[in-house]
């Protein structure tokens, strides 16, 4: 999705429901490994742009299991759709969510 963000100047949204950011409630990145996966989620570009609603809301990806695990799945599906094996994933990461 690529929707223009006045904060940030570029080109940023919800990856779950679409809103910009502007500069009063800017988006959030949120890692999708985070804990002791943040490093490297960083590292490997595993983050994704959210409003606050959705990061941190009743409903957000910090409470809601369903959607955490959502965007776990569809980060590792794309890990190993670039050709790294399951096994590389769990070197990495620890576990698999797959
Ligand atoms: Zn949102
Ligand atoms: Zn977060």
């Amino acid at each position: 999705m690529t929707c223009y963000d006045e904060y940030y100047d570029e080109y940023r949204c919800c990856e779950f429901c679409g809103k910009t950011g502007t500069s009063r409630v800017p988006l959030h990145r949120h890692h999708v490994f985070g804990g002791s996966n943040r490093k490297i989620s960083d590292r490997l570009g595993m983050v994704v742009d959210l409003c606050h609603e959705c990061h941190e809301g009743k409903d957000g990806v910090h409470r809601n299991r369903a959607k955490d695990l959502e965007l776990k799945q569809r980060f590792q599906q794309e890990y190993e759709d670039e050709g790294h094996s399951r096994e590389e994933f769990r070197l990495l990461f620890g576990k698999s969510w797959l």
